[in-house]
């Protein structure tokens, strides 16, 4: 088979296409032929090695497929079954084996590019919405990068939950995916001289409730200086790079800050989460709620292309590998 590796960490020209031996199932896995593959800004993380591999490993953690075999133990799936899954390594390649138990069905009438572009964005984003910071009816919330795989979907959840999102965004053909996502105010934050204050005056002063920050670096300082008394600050990704220490004084000076830095895996350790995660992002999907925006398809061996799209600020919605 043909698959996505890394050898050695580094920027996205390490990416090579090499031919594999197919993999067989172990126990409790299946063997699945990949039609899509989740790109991922994890999956930037751990080529460059911001995440530590041992190398040389096969890249991706997501997908969607046809069950091409099923490895002893297995009962949940049977042989031809569509599933997709968020967290089995080796996404990027023509077959993945998948533990059954991190699997799930894709419903009828969802595809299998929007069952790879739904889960791990989609959980996230449903993660955030209504684990990590439930959000309320008529709250203001801060979605950043909101034109982006995760940015797009947290708009849309926030926004069917009542929120009133103020989306942040590069540029205005961006700002118009935002607004289309139900944001209620979109601001060019490469174009503001002072974010904070931007964001401040569109909450009469007050501030958000909660921001949800994936950029990291360039933001952190303006998403604290935008929360309102008691907000609370949710900083799950890094796409500028990562945040330095910080002081824990500044979240008293501040307002009384809540700081967290979740991570979607810890909150999808059961299989009950899972389902119930993926559930409700999936049957949102099937019926129309959910809008996921693929954005960007590329054939497997191009990978390093769908990279460099991604860090350089390109894209919008969901990017795809199709093996
Ligand atoms: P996106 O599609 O959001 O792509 C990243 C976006 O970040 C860009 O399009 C860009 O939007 C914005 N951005 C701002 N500054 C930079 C910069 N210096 N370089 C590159 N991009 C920049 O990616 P994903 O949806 O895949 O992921 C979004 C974030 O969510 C990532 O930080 C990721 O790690 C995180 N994440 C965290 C998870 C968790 O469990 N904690 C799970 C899934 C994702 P613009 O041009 O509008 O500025």
């Amino acid at each position: 088979m043909r698959a996505i590796q890394v050898e050695q960490t580094g920027g996205p020209e390490v990416l090579r296409e090499v031919e594999l031996a197919d993999p067989n199932p172990g126990a409790g896995e299946l063997l699945v032929e990949v039609h899509a593959a989740g790109v991922n800004y994890i999956d930037t993380y751990q080529r460059s090695g911001l995440y530590p591999r041992q190398t040389p490993f096969t890249l991706g953690l997501e997908g969607a497929g046809a069950v091409r075999a099923v490895g002893a133990g297995v009962s949940r799936f049977d042989v031809g079954d569509r599933v997709a899954w968020s967290d089995a390594q080796g996404s990027y390649a023509e077959l993945a084996t998948v533990a059954a138990e991190r699997a799930v069905a894709v419903p009828n009438g969802v595809s299998y590019e929007q069952a790879a572009g739904a889960l791990l964005q989609g959980m996230t984003a449903h993660v955030l919405v209504t684990s990590t910071y439930p959000v309320a009816d008529g709250e203001a919330v801060l979605v950043h990068a909101a034109a982006g795989g995760v940015g797009l979907l947290l708009t849309q959840l926030a926004s069917a939950r009542g929120a009133r999102v103020i989306a942040t965004v590069s540029t205005e053909e961006k700002a118009a995916l935002a607004r289309a996502a139900g944001a209620a105010e979109v601001i060019r934050y490469t174009e503001v001289a002072d974010l904070a204050a931007e964001v401040r005056a569109h909450t009469d002063g007050q501030g958000v409730a909660v921001v949800y920050d994936g950029v990291g670096a360039s933001t952190f300082d303006a998403s604290l200086d935008s929360l309102r008394r008691r907000g609370m600050m949710v900083l799950f990704g890094a796409s500028s790079g990562p945040v330095p220490p910080v002081d824990p004084q500044r979240l008293n000076s501040s307002g009384s800050l809540y700081l967290t830095r979740p991570t979607l895996f810890h909150y999808v350790t059961t299989r009950e989460e899972l389902e119930y995660h993926a559930g409700a992002v999936l049957d949102s999907v099937a019926d129309g709620t959910l809008d996921i925006r693929v954005g960007h398809r590329y054939q497997l061996a191009d990978a390093r292309t769908a990279h460099e799209d991604l860090q350089a600020r390109r894209t919008s919605g969901k990017l795809v590998l199709l093996p």
